[in-house]
Parts: structure tokens; sequence; C-alpha cells
């Protein structure tokens, strides 16, 4: 780690972004290890021309990270100063206040915050400051894996067998001990005025049921993780109505937790608990997943909005409000889209595999574009994450690096019947539908009537009949993408 020591014992600010822990926190370690002041800082860019600010809820996400972090550093001496506006405004302003001689930051990898963080690291150093950034999010940066060719990767498995080739990722650094606090109190904002939470009607309930934002929270799911699902982990991972999945992805979309800090306890307990290796590798390999869709948007900014296979530039998407609208509100007549869609908009989260189906449906069931698919999961997943959120629908609408092809479509019954065969996370969802017996709980429209009625089931009234047919739908979308200029 470099040398921070600065000659006249001048303030360090450590500008914290989406790295909101003081584990494994390289730009806070440097702070800390050089014995100045620290003035811990967090600024609420509010742009307005960033065309992706936080949806509601990761903003009701951050907030809650914000506090616990707030508190945490209390702890530590050195309270988080949050203030509001343009960074480069904000950061310079108080290195002229406090005297501060340098600005250290863990790197952020969207491409509007990168082209910003690059802009304000010159500047500063400009004005001779000292501007350092640092990795604290991911496992490899993606300039660092390359094919032979010397070019990036644009498939999954290759890449990963490149990643595990490369040195192990450091193990994670602990939490300073102390902090050596900036001596005065400085003005700040509260983070009550950044209205990050709901200001109208409640909706994050399901939210605070669900989840316990900041870094104590997510080091306990990965403890929990790692002694209850990890061994179990490569068979139930595609079963929404399980709890077989580790729940950590808002806590890394946050910086909670850090990927390097996932790796090596998971590596830790496959060795003490050898019958859990299986599942573990399965698990760092989803590891590898997100490693690789940062690798895909450090190479691709257009990645939220671009095809990247540019022959879907001219595919005859339809413009569908009520379509989507169903679709959005759960009430699309299939179990398990209307069940998916109903998990993201009371929890923020929904399961992967179920991200998947609702996102097939949307894409080519709908032909909606998937922009917009990607736009409502932007509002409304707490983990909404520049890289993860637009190779994935990019994945899913055969567009993308290492595409499903556009001819796979998911059959919504087919797959509830495959990986929710009883029906829980239909039934846990969807709960109008929860007396149909298991043979019918994916297909209510093809429930004998007195099944239905025994039920309690009136279709189209307390269930909605599907708002179109499955098998039409998908030969509608194969002719749509046989009409594609190029196609193979
Ligand atoms: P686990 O199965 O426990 O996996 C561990 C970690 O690996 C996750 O926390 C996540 O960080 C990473 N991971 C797992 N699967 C993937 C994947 N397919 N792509 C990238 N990383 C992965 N994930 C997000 O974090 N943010 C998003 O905005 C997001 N949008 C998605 C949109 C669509 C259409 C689809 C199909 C998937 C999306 N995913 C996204 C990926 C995946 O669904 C979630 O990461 C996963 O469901 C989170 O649950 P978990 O933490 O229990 O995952």
């Amino acid at each position: 780690m470099p040398d921070f020591l600065l000659p006249d014992s001048a303030p360090i600010i450590v500008w914290f972004r989406e790295d909101l822990r003081l584990t494994d926190n390289p730009a806070l370690a440097a702070a800390a290890a050089s014995g100045n002041p620290v003035l811990p800082l967090y600024v609420w860019e509010d742009d307005p021309a960033d065309p992706f600010p936080p949806g509601g809820a990761a903003r009701w996400w951050l907030h809650h990270s914000l506090r616990r972090l707030s508190d945490a550093l209390d702890h530590l001496g050195a309270p988080l100063l949050l203030r509001r506006g343009d960074p480069l405004r904000v950061i310079a302003d108080l290195a002229a206040e406090t005297g501060a001689g340098a600005v250290l930051w863990n790197r952020r990898y969207a491409t509007a915050g990168r082209v910003r963080d690059t802009r304000i690291k010159e500047t500063l150093r400009s004005r001779g400051l000292r501007a350092e950034s640092f990795n604290a999010a991911l496992l490899f940066e993606p300039w660092t894996v390359r094919t032979k060719a010397g070019q990036p990767f644009r498939v999954f498995t290759p890449f990963w067998r490149a990643c595990l080739a490369m040195t192990e990722p450091p193990a994670p650094t602990p939490a300073p001990a102390r902090l050596t606090a900036f001596p005065r109190p400085l003005p700040g904002s509260s983070l009550a005025d950044w209205h990050l939470l709901p200001t109208g009607p409640d909706w994050a309930g399901g939210l605070r049921e669900t989840w316990q934002p900041g870094e104590d929270g997510a080091r306990e799911r990965l403890a929990e993780f790692l002694v209850t699902t990890a061994a179990g982990y490569k068979a139930n991972r595609d079963r929404p109505g399980m709890e077989g999945t580790s729940r950590l992805s808002p806590h890394l979309r946050w910086g909670e937790i850090g990927p390097r800090q996932a790796w090596h306890a998971a590596r830790m307990t496959a060795h003490a608990h050898p019958e859990a290796a299986a599942g573990i590798e399965a698990f760092l390999r989803e590891l590898g997943w997100r490693e690789f869709c940062h690798h895909l948007l450090h190479h691709e900014p257009g990645l939220a909005h671009t095809p990247m296979d540019a022959r879907f530039a001219a595919f005859p998407w339809r413009d569908d409000e009520e379509g989507l609208g169903a679709w959005q509100r759960g009430r699309t007549g299939y179990p398990i889209i209307d069940a998916g869609m109903r998990q993201l908009w009371h929890t923020g989260w929904m399961h992967n595999r179920v991200r998947m189906v609702t996102a097939s449906f949307l894409v080519k069931d709908l032909l909606i574009p998937w922009q917009s698919g990607a736009r409502w999961f932007w509002d409304t997943l707490v983990d909404a994450d520049p890289a993860d959120n637009p190779a994935n629908w990019q994945w899913v609408a055969g567009c993308g690096a290492d595409a499903a092809p556009f001819f796979r479509v998911f059959n919504p019954v087919l797959q509830g019947e495959t990986y929710d065969p009883r029906g829980a996370y239909v039934r846990r969802w969807v709960p109008e539908l929860a007396a149909l017996p298991d043979a019918w709980v994916h297909k209510p429209w093809a429930a004998p009537v007195k099944v239905l009625a025994q039920a309690g089931v009136r279709l189209g009234e307390t269930y909605p009949h599907p708002i179109l047919d499955h098998a039409a739908a998908r030969d509608r979308a194969l002719d749509a993408f046989r009409a594609l200029p190029g196609r193979d």
C-alpha cells in the first residue's frame, strides 16, 4: 500500500461512495496508516445530468447504509461528513477549509462515475493535492484480464478460467482500530435532508422486514450463508422457493462487504468442510459473473442502453404500455412471472432464476425493449447495479456478451414446474392461488372448473387470465428475430 505520510500532518479526505464499510477498505486503510487526521466524506451527487441516479429501492438502502457507516465511524473517532453537490467542488472546498493534503477513494465502474472521477483526480492533482484511487469492489480489475491476443473477453467461461489462473486476490485487510479525527466540527448536511426515504406513501415495509443494510448485516449474512446454505448451493441455487442462495447482492452492490472478503471466507469454509467444496465453487463462479459484468461495462461504456450485438438495434420492439404495466404489477396471469414481480416490489430483490424468466417474458413474449425492463429493475432492486443489471438484461435478450440465444425462449409454465415443483414460491407471493393443487399452480387457466372453485380462484376476478398465449407469443418473437438483418 502506498505511503501517505504527508509532511505537515495535513488531514486526508476519504471519499466514500460504493464502499460503505470499514473492513478491507484500502482507501480508508491507507489514510488510517498515515496517522494523519482523517476526514471521512460522503457526497450526495444529485446530478440532474446523471442518466442513472439511484432508484427508489436503492435510495432506501443507501439511507440506512450511510446511517450504519456513520455510527461505525463515530465509534472509530472520525465522524462521517455528509455534503451535497458537485463532488469536485465539495472536495476542493473541504480541502481549502481544512488544509487537507490528500484525497483517497475506492474506484467505481459505472461509466458516468468513472469519467467524473478521472476529471476530479486530474483537477485535484493540478491544484497540488494528492489524489489516489484503490480497488475495493472487484477481485480482478477489468483491464488486468485479457485474452492471449490482448483483447477483452466476450465469453464468460474463458474469462473466469483466466481469472482463476491469475494470482489469488489479496486477503482482506482489517478495519482500522482507531482514526485520528479532524480537531474541529465541520458543517455538513443531515441525512434526513436528502430525502432518500419515501416521502409519500410508505412502500418500504417489505424492505425493512427483509434486510439489515450495513456492514454488520453483510458480515452476518455471509457467515450464515457459509454455515447453513453454501454446502447445498449448487443443488438449490435455482429453487426460488428455498433460501438457497446467499442474498449478498445488495451488500456487495453497496460495498458493505467486498468480494475479497466473500472469496477468502468461502475458500476457508471449503478447506475446513470439504463436503461444502462443490457448493462453494459454484458460489465463487457466481462472484465470477459479477466480475465479468464489470469487465463488460468497462469495455462497453454503452452497456446500459446499446445492444452489444448491433443487429438488435433494428429489432421490431413493441410499445405496449398495458403489457408493461401488467408485468410490473405482477398481473400477467402467469404465476411464476407474477410471483417474481411481486417479490421484487415487496422486498427489492428477486431470485436469479425468476429474474431470468421474468426478463425473458418481457423481452420475448411481450416484445418490450430490454431497456424498459432494466429501468424498472433499476428503480425497484435494492441491488440495482450499473454492471450486473444491463449485462444480465442483454444476456437474456440475446444481444449481450455470451448471450443466451434469442431463440431460446423460456416457457413460464415449464420453468415454474421445474424450479418450483411444489409451488412454494408462487403460493408465497401470489396468495390468491395458494389453495390450488400442485398440478395447477403454474397454469391455473388449465385447471378444471371444480378445482378452481374449491381453491377459491375465479379467473378474471381473483386472479387474471393470461395476458397472452405463450406459444403464439413465442412464434411471434421467433418471426421477429428471423427478420433481423444479418441473422446467423
Ligand atoms: P448468489 O447466487 O448467492 O450469488 C452470489 C453473488 O454473485 C451475488 O450476490 C452477485 O453479486 C453475484 N451474482 C450472482 N449471479 C450473478 C449474475 N447472473 N450476474 C452478475 N452477478 C451475479 N445482480 C445484481 O447484483 N444487481 C443487479 O442489478 C442485477 N440485475 C439482474 C437483472 C437480470 C435480468 C438478471 C437475470 C440478473 C440480475 N442480477 C443482478 C444477477 C443475479 O440475479 C443476482 O446477483 C442474484 O440473484 C443475487 O442474489 P444472491 O446474492 O443470493 O446471489
